[in-house]
Formats: C-alpha cells, sequence, structure tokens
C-alpha cells in the first residue's frame, strides 16, 4: 500500500506537468466558484510562484483543509452525476496534486462570514491554519514548484517558456468565459487584461489586439445536434502553427483532431498547406454526447457521433467564410 503522500506525488505526476498546470487546475476551481474576475500572478514562468486570485464562493472555513485531500470535491457526489458534469473539476485531485509537491498558501473567506482563513501547506503537510482578515473569495499562491521532486523539476523549461505556456492557458481560459474578467501579471508586468464584458470579440482583441481582432469571422450556427459560436481568422491571418486555434467544447479548451481536421476541410479552398487559421470556438452541445474522461488533464474528449460532429463544424466555418460576415470596425474600435 502507498502511503497517502506518496500516492499524491504520483497522482501529481499526471495533473501537474508544469506550471501552467497549475494555473490551469487553479483558475477553473475560481470558474467553479462562480467568480467573474480571476488574477493570476506569476514569477519567473510560475517556478517560483503563482498566484490566482478570485472573487468566487470562496471556501468554507472547516472545508478549507479537507480541499487538500485527496479524492475531496464538493463538485460530485454519485457515480451519477458523472455522465454530466457541468464543472470544469470533478476529480478532487488537483490541489492534493499541487499541494504535495510545493509550498501552498490558500487564504479564503465566505460571504457570510466576518473574517477568513489561511492555510498553509508545504509537500503535502499542513504547517499552519489560522483566522485572516481577507477580501471575499479565494487566493492560492503556490511557491517552488516540484521543490521535493528533482526528477521533474529537471523538466522544467527556461522561465521564458514557461511564461509562454501559461499565457497561452490563460488566454484560451479567457476566450472560453468572456464573461469573466481575467489578468495576468507576470513578473510585474500585465500581459492580459480582458473586460469581462461577455463579448468574445472583445476578449479576442484584448488578447490578440486589433489586427487579428478586425479580421475575423462570426460563426452562429445551430443544428440540431450542437450550437457552434466563435470567431474564424479571415485567411490573410493564417499562421503556420495550429497555436491560435482554441477550441472549447461546453466551455472547456479541448484538443481534437476531428475539430481540427473539419475546420481545415472548410479553408481548403482558402489556404495552402500547412497554414493554419486563427479560430476561437465554442461548441455547445449535449454533455451526454461527449466523454470528457478520457485523461485526467482532461484536454482531449471522444464524441459518439463523430461523422455528424464533424459535418456541423465544417458547415459552420464554411458558413461563416461563405457569409463573409466582416465584423464591423466601429465594433471593435474601443
Ligand atoms: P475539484 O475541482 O476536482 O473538485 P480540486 O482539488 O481542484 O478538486 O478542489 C477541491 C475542492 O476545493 C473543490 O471541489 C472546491 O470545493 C474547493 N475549491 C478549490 N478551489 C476553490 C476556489 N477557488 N473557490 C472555492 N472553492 C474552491
Ligand atoms: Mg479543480
Amino acid at each position: 500500500m502507498l502511503d497517502e503522500g506518496t500516492a499524491n506525488k504520483i497522482a501529481a505526476g499526471e495533473v501537474v506537468e508544469r506550471p501552467a498546470s497549475v494555473v490551469k487546475e487553479l483558475v477553473e476551481n475560481s470558474i467553479d466558484a462562480g467568480a467573474s474576475s480571476v488574477s493570476v500572478e506569476i514569477k519567473n514562468g510560475g517556478i517560483t510562484f503563482i498566484r490566482v486570485s478570485d472573487n468566487g464562493s470562496g471556501i468554507e472555513e472547516d472545508d478549507a483543509e479537507i480541499a487538500f485531500e485527496r479524492h475531496a470535491t464538493s463538485k460530485i457526489r454519485s457515480s451519477g452525476d458523472l455522465e454530466a458534469i457541468a464543472t470544469l473539476g470533478f476529480r478532487g485531485e488537483a490541489l492534493a496534486s499541487i499541494a504535495s509537491v510545493s509550498s501552498v498558501e490558500l487564504i479564503t473567506r465566505v460571504r457570510k462570514n466576518p473574517h477568513g482563513i489561511c492555510v498553509k501547506i508545504q509537500g503535502g503537510s499542513v504547517m499552519e491554519i489560522k483566522e485572516t482578515g481577507c477580501a471575499v473569495g479565494t487566493v492560492f499562491t503556490v511557491r517552488d514548484l516540484f521543490y521535493n521532486t528533482p526528477a521533474r523539476f529537471k523538466f522544467l523549461k527556461k522561465d521564458s517558456t514557461e511564461a509562454g505556456y501559461i499565457s497561452d492557458m490563460v488566454s484560451r481560459i479567457a476566450l472560453a468565459r468572456p464573461h469573466i474578467s481575467m489578468r495576468l501579471i507576470s513578473n510585474g508586468a500585465t500581459v492580459l487584461h480582458t473586460p469581462g464584458n461577455n463579448d468574445l470579440l472583445s476578449a479576442i482583441f484584448s488578447i490578440y489586439g486589433k489586427d487579428i481582432a478586425r479580421q475575423t469571422l462570426k460563426i452562429d450556427y445551430e443544428d440540431e445536434r450542437v450550437r457552434i459560436e466563435g470567431y474564424a481568422g479571415k485567411p490573410e491571418i493564417a499562421r503556420s502553427t495550429r497555436n491560435y486555434q482554441s477550441i472549447f467544447i461546453n466551455g472547456r479548451y479541448i484538443k481534437s483532431k476531428l475539430v481540427s481536421s473539419a475546420i481545415d476541410e472548410a479553408y481548403k479552398t482558402f489556404l495552402m498547406k500547412n497554414k493554419f487559421p486563427f479560430a476561437a470556438i465554442n461548441i455547445k452541445i449535449n454533455p451526454l454526447l461527449v466523454d470528457v474522461n478520457v485523461h485526467p488533464a482532461k484536454m482531449e474528449i471522444r464524441f459518439s457521433e463523430e461523422k455528424e460532429i464533424f459535418r456541423s463544424i465544417f458547415h459552420a466555418v464554411s458558413d461563416a467564410l461563405a457569409a463573409k460576415s466582416l465584423v464591423k470596425e466601429a465594433h471593435v474600435g474601443y
């Protein structure tokens, strides 16, 4: 039998690959907690310092320590719930994993309490718990990631590369949730800040700038199976990497060969080989038709009606390209 600490470290290998995975898990928790504003602050590419602050529900005093236990989740109560997961988290693994390979400080307060609670955990062991004055919401600070797992530490890349992964991750989350104001600060400098006004094009503008935002086509498609919304880049702004494509299923960022190839197919006559269009696409689909449970990092998914989904996405993007429903400059000219 593995002891709890070792089991958590092994699980951490699955969930926490690098600083960007920590950011992802913490920000997703903020979203699940109903935050309308989330701020991510990093130093040295997140290797020495990651702080995620939100104005969400906060964690009840009695639950603050328990949240770090493995399989402690407030989001799923029965295996039946697994069939239709509405929250981003559901395994109750992230906090236990992160805390086992770093120093974590949690400061949190629920609205009904006049004060909050601060929990300090190092390498999975609770060091301190005390009452503290703080705003409603939650602040997680993660320091010295992988300090006790040298083999993992060794695999980290340069600070600037890790910072880039974090920036990609936060950008994607911001695109998936235009109603949430997302901020990323790296070594004291603001990298991105979205308004949280529930307008995807405003978020695209904040993240990629005016030139990209102006060169997009609106996608707005619905059939009996899916609703597909978002923006597709005009062929002129295609790049030689897929990095400018963000695909979300029910608000969850995913990677899917099926979706990518449906997009490629729609652009086929417009683009040269190895050029990839800008795209930010949200696919809303009955959760029963997708399996998000394929991998702990939860990026890969499986559709149950692949052919039909492919066709829907192809049509959604083709329609946008055909309509050339050019986004009016006035719309992004703030
Ligand atoms: P999961 O998200 O899969 O439930 P986590 O390990 O990520 O598991 O988090 C454990 C629990 O801690 C969550 O279920 C939630 O109750 C609580 N929690 C974590 N982060 C926050 C937050 N930012 N705001 C409110 N509650 C949180
Ligand atoms: Mg979580």
